[in-house]
């Protein structure tokens, strides 16, 4: 195969999610009616919107909400605003939706919504129109029983108090639980902004300890400096770990000796970028996952691990912030290398577990502290990391195979506990 077309191949989110369900469905011996159902998402919607720009001239956006499977429950999963979104990419993280929460055995099936648009290239008037239209097309989809959106790549708890608002306008009252992630002042739960940051740092801690290893004096390098990136790194540091390089979209900065993240955050509030941090040296983005470290953690976006990277990366443990960062190509270099993956079902899982929560009180108007919600969290993520565990050391296999064997047949028994309708 020519290399180009191998690139483009082994870079389609949508045939990795599926390789990985296939060598999932091989070992577990999938009934092959499930198999057929399981390796296609259920519901694909395309809409494509207007939005009258300041300018007052017309953009005609495009967006999805693909909803893979829903037989543990509503369907959940992020709104992902972002130039590269593509109908392959969103069924992607659909069906890893299904998984993630399978793995955490919270009660939700698996969705993903996305639209193609740079969001910072939009003015705030912009984006809140933008979200409200495209609130609106998908509100076919949506609701607190039916499929229950949050923040991913590219929006955050602002843009989901605008799509709740908008719900809610149409329906005559406020539905605070249509969408998780929101302000707290409308709904939303104390520790979601943290929670998936924190359950990385709970998957790196917990990983490290089956190497007989501990935290203190670790090197860790994150990809990606957005929500996930930055709590990882803040969180890793706060339990012993040296973080030695993070990076942006343009590449990253190094400082061998270790950089304050706390100086970090507060750089880029007051820069609106990394570049320029005092003591630390540029590093081009090909060069940041090949840095001297012992702990990567991706958080940016899908793809970054390859099979052009995959032998370069010194890392001896990589815990997975972004979701499907790692090619199948990628993960099996890695696995002949003997480096240990902890995969995104289950080290990204504290985001969508914490909205679980988030929707639970919504549902209840019954709020919990911070403690309570952090200790639960943690109680859910070591559970389920043991949980993995277990199941690697019984099959053989690595920690990704292990959480899919795992979610996997969670899926595969409601599925079959359902029956075929009619
Ligand atoms: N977008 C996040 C994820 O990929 C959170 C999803 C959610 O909370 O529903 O897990």
């Amino acid at each position: 195969m020519a290399v180009a077309q191998q690139k483009r191949t082994e870079s389609n989110p949508w045939r990795t999610a599926q390789h990985q369900f296939d060598e999932a469905a091989d070992i577990l011996k999938l009934d092959p009616g499930l198999r057929k159902i399981l390796r296609e998402v259920q519901r694909e919607f395309t809409c494509h919107f207007p939005v009258q720009m300041d300018d007052k001239t017309v953009r005609n956006f495009t967006g999805f909400r693909i909803q893979h499977n829903i037989n543990r429950g509503p369907a959940k999963g992020g709104l992902r605003f972002h130039p590269n979104v593509s109908l392959d990419e969103v069924k992607a993280l659909a069906m890893w939706m299904t998984w993630k929460c399978a793995v955490v055995n919270i009660p939700y099936g698996g969705a993903k919504g996305g639209v193609i648009v740079d969001p910072y290239s939009l003015s705030a008037n912009e984006l809140e129109h933008l979200t409200r239209r495209f609130a609106t097309e998908i509100s076919i989809l949506v609701g607190p029983d039916r499929d229950i959106p949050a923040p991913d790549v590219g929006t955050n708890a602002q843009i989901m108090a605008w799509f709740m608002d908008t719900i809610s306008m149409h329906h005559g009252y406020s539905m605070t639980a249509t969408v998780t992630g929101k302000p707290v002042e409308v709904g939303g739960s104390l520790g979601r902004a943290d929670a998936t940051g924190r359950g990385v740092m709970i998957c790196t801690v917990a990983a490290l300890e089956t190497m007989g290893l501990k935290p203190f004096n670790q090197r860790v390098v994150v990809q990606g400096f957005g929500n996930v990136g930055s709590v990882s790194a803040r969180l890793l540091e706060e339990a012993g770990c040296q973080v030695v390089a993070v990076s942006e979209d343009y590449g990253g900065i190094y400082n061998p000796l270790g950089l304050s993240v706390k100086k970090l955050i507060e750089y880029r509030a007051r820069e609106g970028t990394l570049k320029g941090f005092p003591g630390a040296e540029l590093v081009p983005n090909e060069d940041l996952l090949k840095i001297e470290c012992d702990i990567l953690v991706p958080a940016a976006l899908e793809n970054q691990i390859t099979s052009h990277n995959a032998a370069e990366i010194k890392a001896k443990l990589i815990v997975e912030g972004a979701n499907g960062p790692t090619t199948p190509e990628a993960d099996e270099i890695l696995r002949n290398r003997g480096v240990i993956l902890v995969p995104d079902i289950l080290a990204n899982a504290g985001g969508v577990t914490v909205s679980y929560f988030e929707w639970v009180q919504d549902l209840q108007s019954f709020f919990w502290s911070e403690h309570e919600i952090n200790a639960r969290m943690e109680a859910i993520m070591t559970r389920s990391f043991k949980e993995v565990l277990a199941i690697r050391d019984e099959q053989r296999v690595d920690l990704r195979m292990a959480a899919y064997l795992l979610a996997v047949k969670r899926v595969a028994v409601a599925t079959a506990d359902r029956g075929i309708y009619p």
